[in-house]
């Protein structure tokens, strides 16, 4: 048996098996600088490449590196959540497996901890060989979040961060399917604090976040889970347009009763506004039907994942 981590590195992984054994080369040489005992919990998510029998074989070689392999892929956030749950250090940093958030970092990170933080998030400085287009909407993604929730997500951070036992813990009691763990983390509050670090490039593979079609969940996901504002505007721009009604048939009453008649409504500007009208209408119900969807999954409770392999780690301690 060997001692009980203070450190856990926690990696989810979905077809990275290039950069895992440089993952593990990398943590360890840093790690044995900082001389404390620590693991590298691998989460396996669904690969389709080798990534599994990689996991196997760096545990087979190292028995600080663990690992869990789902049943298929869950996405990254419930990846994540796997690693909270079965990570036994009392801090916890949560990282990129593909080397973009670099080792390097965790000294500082530690250090923050050991003098009194619970959170220690990174803040990327630059974003090294990352698209353009990932990069904009990336910054106009963090500035709309900022502006419409209530809890303060810090501005161009990730998930790449140290987070202490008892954040791990809080965030194991949030039992939500829809996750967001980069406002979960802010909402549950204690000492937080960032450091900042250069974005490195790829170690290899490719990134699984620079469609439209992968981002656009995620946004939703993170909207719909911190602010109810997008329910919110269907109700003032109900105002709005019941008060725009309201003075357009007070003009029409005025000038048909004392004005020269003039027909000022003609067909156009009645389709115009039924179509317009009608427009809102079918967005509000979409965006009803945004929330409704979750709260739908939110009921089912289905389990967040299912485990195929395990390599080191036990069951997770309920707790
Ligand atoms: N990942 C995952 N499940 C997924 C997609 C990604 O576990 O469905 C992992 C991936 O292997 C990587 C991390 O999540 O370790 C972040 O993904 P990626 O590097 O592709 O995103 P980016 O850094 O480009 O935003
Ligand atoms: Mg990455």
């Amino acid at each position: 048996m060997s001692e009980k981590p203070i450190i856990s590195i926690v990696a989810p992984v979905y077809n990275e098996e290039e950069a895992l054994p440089e993952l593990h080369r990398q943590v360890t040489a840093v790690m044995e600088q900082i001389g404390e005992p620590w693991e590298l919990l691998l989460v396996n998510d669904g690969s389709r490449d080798g990534s599994a029998a990689v996991i196997g074989e760096l545990h087979e070689q190292d028995g600080r590196v663990k690992g869990v392999s789902f049943s298929r892929n869950f996405g990254f956030q419930i990846a994540a959540t796997a690693g909270l749950e079965h990570a036994q250090g009392d801090a916890i940093i949560l990282t990129d497996a593909d080397l973009q958030d670099p080792p390097t970092v965790y000294p500082e990170m530690i250090a923050k901890w050991r003098a009194g933080y619970d959170v220690v998030y990174g803040v990327r400085q630059s974003r090294v060989g990352e698209t353009w287009f990932k990069r904009i909407t990336a910054k106009l993604f963090y500035r709309i979040i900022h502006r419409i929730t209530s809890i303060d997500i810090p501005l161009d951070t990730g998930d790449f961060r140290l987070m202490d036992r008892r954040v791990v813990d809080a965030i194991r009691r949030m039992p939500e399917r829809n996750r967001f763990l980069r406002g979960m983390v802010p909402w549950v509050g204690f000492k937080q604090i960032g450091v900042s670090y250069e974005r490195q490039v790829r170690f290899a593979g490719e990134s699984k976040f620079d469609s439209v079609k992968r981002m656009l969940p995620f946004a939703l996901d993170a909207i719909t889970s911190f602010s109810y504002l997008p329910l919110q505007m269907a109700t003032y721009i109900g105002f709005a347009s019941a008060g725009i009604a309201g003075l357009a048939i007070l003009f029409v009453i005025i000038a048909r009763l004392f004005g020269p008649y003039t027909p000022l409504l003609g067909q156009a500007t009645t389709l115009v506004a039924v179509l317009f009208l009608g427009g809102v209408q079918l967005i509000s119900l979409g965006i009803i039907g945004e929330y409704l969807g979750r709260i739908y999954d939110e009921v089912k409770a289905r389990p967040l994942y299912l485990v195929d392999e395990k390599w080191g780690v036990g069951e997770k301690d309920e707790g």
